[in-house]
């Protein structure tokens, strides 16, 4: 197996998994970020062990807070332009690339 190979298996067994990828803290939502020998998100990496269970529970509630977010997030559908409007937005970027010095 090549090194590149062997390297994206390693990525996609972790990816699989995803445990890997978690922050040490019990119950942290997050992701880990900071690697001191211990990995965890950055939230509890610099604070002291004792202050990582309100740590932690101020990061669910951050996480809870931009799920509802993303849920609430309405789609808008992308512009769609006329043959005339597309032919004046190419006009113009043929315009300003002329301008631009070589
Ligand atoms: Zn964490």
């Amino acid at each position: 197996m090549s090194l590149a190979r062997a390297r994206d298996q390693r990525i996609a067994d972790q990816a699989a998994t995803g445990d890997e990828l978690r922050c040490m803290a019990r119950d942290c939502p997050n992701l880990w970020s900071v690697d001191k020998g211990d990995r965890c998100c950055s939230a509890h990496a610099w604070a002291e062990p004792h202050e990582w269970p309100r740590i932690t529970q101020e990061q669910q509630a951050l996480s809870a807070e931009r799920a509802r977010a993303a849920s609430n997030r309405v789609y808008k559908p992308p512009r769609q332009y006329t043959r005339e409007e597309k032919r004046e937005l190419l006009n113009r970027l043929l315009h300003a690339f002329r301008k631009v010095p070589a």
